[in-house]
């Protein structure tokens, strides 16, 4: 089951020897702990179904399909997928087949593990998916990891839980003519599915404006270093209003430590351990199979109308195909690379495309795939004062390997956190790049295009990590370090998601065209320059090293000109692993892909439900959304099941 998990844990333990001494080193208490890990690895995993045989019919001509056994089928147990296969469940009259392309995701240590996400990164866990060269970012194919187990990317995100500014869904409500967006109505969707977990440390949150009875513990069981809670200080040092909570109705501008998807046992919430629960699984009509990729959505054309009426699946490539049906309705929460993937696959998305690539067209939607958008990152690195970073999660010597067991026995045999419960995003500020308090026109005359959602809304933040990192947490630098990242909240550039060939096996192009838009470039510039004023300003000045002067960290880019640094955020600029909007929620004569309930265009019964129906992408961290939707939807199908 975990094989490749273990394998990689093998490697750690390999490096972990570097010496005799380290052998000793892994006496009872590192012994202990790898126990422990062995038995997370190794736990039974029996609650779903990878025999796809009891599922659906082999395709014909080898068999028909099983007739009307399902009235929803879901494709994707992701984000979004295990919340609608729980919530439409609930209703025993209706029953639900959920399709995910992987395994378990609770299942690996790696991603119940807070810190160890980027682990998987490397496995066959995670779609090894990579951007066409971008143009604007010195011509750099870019690694765009997507979560292919249970809980999607809620199994491999950084469990930042920020959901974007109220102003991104009251324009969402007027874009689509559709109140039941706006803040004020689709809000609720937020606080249903969260479980705060007050803590003494952050009395100035208001809990009655948090969920208490949702799936998703929300709190602060993360572990956060001094160096965070420093740069809260710098941050309103330099003017950042401080704020308790950025999940308010008020607005999410300002500067606080980040709540996290992480409970009190310091483990990840996903929405499959969230919302997959034992009782869950144990309705009878509820159905979840694993290992099971979608390759097509089945349609029905009844004198011009045109309906899906089930799901094609399969294991592999080379093994037996298998169909299902279903009564009502086909949801597909595949996230926003491969839910129009699949679109197109079946026939549905721009006309040309699909006969280019031989596809029989059901249905020509031409915005399928398009309007990718996704928020550019650029990363600071400075030099850590105090040498007190987990540089040592990659060891090098022997006290490292020490220090390593001694993190892993507090996580895994003590259960009380330390190192390995961090999240990385540790403290964050959402500001605005038109802030005359923190860009004055002075020093910026240039007014750039306003991108934002309102005038409460951001374009940019700014976040920390306890460690710098680059290629998605692979390469270490040599000395102990601490990170300050900015993204654009709202870029104006955006992309596409194209075919690479008709086969669902071959994974799609993604190019998201970062940079293309100038003013996107000179956003960041603004906010890099920001974070190298607050790395200088107290008391975050205590933390980073100032004289260390070494030029692959920046400690002094202050000093440089705006070309240079402009320069610098093209070399840098990468994903921060939220793509949108593929199959945009939009009126049908404004480049839409399906309605304001989510409804594909032109065919019955079809729906898209993920972060791929985004108009526009939300101003912050993108999973808090992808929930509070499909707990909408949920609503909103039931509904419509008990009027049919
Ligand atoms: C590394 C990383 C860090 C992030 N950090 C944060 C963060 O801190 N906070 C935050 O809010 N957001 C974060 N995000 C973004 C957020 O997690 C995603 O936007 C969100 O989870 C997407 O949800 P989704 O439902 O759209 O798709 P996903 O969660 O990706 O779900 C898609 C599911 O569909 C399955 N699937 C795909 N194709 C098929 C098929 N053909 N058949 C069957 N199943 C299929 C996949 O296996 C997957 O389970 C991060 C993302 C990543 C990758």
């Amino acid at each position: 089951m975990a094989f490749l998990d273990l394998a990689r844990l093998y490697t750690l333990l390999e490096k972990l020897k570097v010496t005799s001494r380290a052998h000793v080193l892994l006496g009872s208490g590192g012994l202990a702990a790898f126990v422990l890990v062995l038995r997370y690895l190794f736990a039974k995993d029996t609650k779903y179904i990878s025999n796809l045989a009891k599922v659906g019919r082999l395709t014909p001509p080898a068999g028909s399909p099983d007739p009307e056994k399902y009235d929803v089928i879901i494709v994707g147990g992701g984000t979004s997928g295990c919340v609608l296969a729980a919530r439409l469940s609930e209703d025993p009259n209706i029953r639900v087949l959920l399709l995910e392309a992987g395994q378990s995701g609770t299942a690996l240590t790696f991603s119940r593990t807070p810190s160890l996400f980027a682990r998987l990164f490397p496995t066959k866990h995670v779609l090894q998916l990579r951007s066409e060269p971008q143009a604007a970012a010195k011509g750099r194919t870019q690694f765009w990891p997507r979560a292919k187990m249970l809980g999607g990317c809620s199994a491999i995100n950084a469990q930042m839980a920020h959901y974007g500014s109220p102003e991104d869904f009251d324009e969402w409500a007027v874009f689509m003519g559709d109140d039941s967006w706006t803040w004020k109505n689709f809000g609720r969707y937020f606080t249903k599915f969260e479980n705060y977990q007050p803590h003494p440390d952050y009395p100035l949150v208001d809990a009655s404006a948090r969920g208490a009875d949702g799936p998703i513990k929300i709190g602060y069981f993360n572990t956060v270093t001094n160096t965070s809670k420093a740069f809260i200080k710098a941050c309103v040092n330099v003017g950042i209003p401080f704020t308790p909570d950025f999940n308010v109705s008020t607005g999410t501008l300002g500067v606080s430590r980040i709540m996290t998807y992480i409970d009190e046992k310091r483990q990840r919430v996903s929405s499959e351990s969230a919302y997959l629960t034992k009782d869950v699984l144990a309705r009878k009509n509820l159905t979840v199979a694993i290992n099971a990729q979608a390759t097509r959505v089945l349609f029905e054309d009844i004198n011009g109308e045109k309906r899906a009426v089930g799901v094609e699946f399969a294991h592999s490539s080379n093994g037996p195909q298998y169909s299902a049906l279903s009564r009502k309705e086909v949801i597909i929460c595949a996230g926003a690379v491969q839910s129009p993937h699949i679109l197109m696959l079946s026939g549905v998305g721009p006309a040309a495309h699909l006969k280019e690539h031989g596809i029989p067209v059901v249905h020509s939607l031409p915005d399928v795939g398009k309007h990718l958008v996704d928020h550019p990152v650029v990363d600071l690195y400075f030099k850590d004062k105090h040498d007190s970073s987990s540089k040592y999660f990659q060891p090098n010597s022997v006290s490292d390997v020490y220090k390593l067991l001694r993190a892993f026995v507090q996580y895994f045999v003590l259960n009380t956190g330390g190192p390995l419960a961090t999240n990385f995003g540790e403290s964050a500020a959402f500001i605005r790049s038109d802030d005359p308090a923190l860009f004055p026109k002075s020093e910026y005359p240039e007014t750039l295009p306003d991108s934002t959602s309102g005038p409460g809304s951001p374009d940019l933040e700014l976040f920390t990590t306890p460690l710098a990192y680059k290629e998605h947490g692979k390469v270490f630098f040599d000395v102990h370090t601490y990170a300050l990242h900015v993204y654009l909240t709202r870029p104006r550039s955006t992309g596409e998601v194209l075919l690479r060939s008709s086969s669902p096996w071959d994974i799609p192009s993604v190019n998201p065209n970062y940079l293309k838009e100038p003013e996107d470039a000179a956003k960041l510039l603004r906010g890099v320059r920001l974070l190298l004023k607050i790395a200088q300003t107290e008391p975050l000045t205590e933390y980073l090293d100032q004289e260390f002067k070494r030029g692959d960290l920046d400690h002094q880019s202050h000093l440089k000109s705006d070309e240079e640094l402009l320069e610098m955020i093209r070399e840098r600029v990468e994903t921060l692993y939220h793509p949108a909007s593929t199959c945009r929620m939009a009126p049908a004569d404004k480049e839409g892909v399906v309605d304001s309930q989510l409804r594909v265009y032109g065919i019955k019964n079809l729906r898209v439900c993920d972060a791929s129906i985004f108009p526009w992408i939300v101003s912050g961290h993108t999973a808090g959304a992808c929930f509070a939707i499909a707990e909408k939807l949920s609503d909103d199908v039931k509904a419509s099941f008990h009027t049919l």
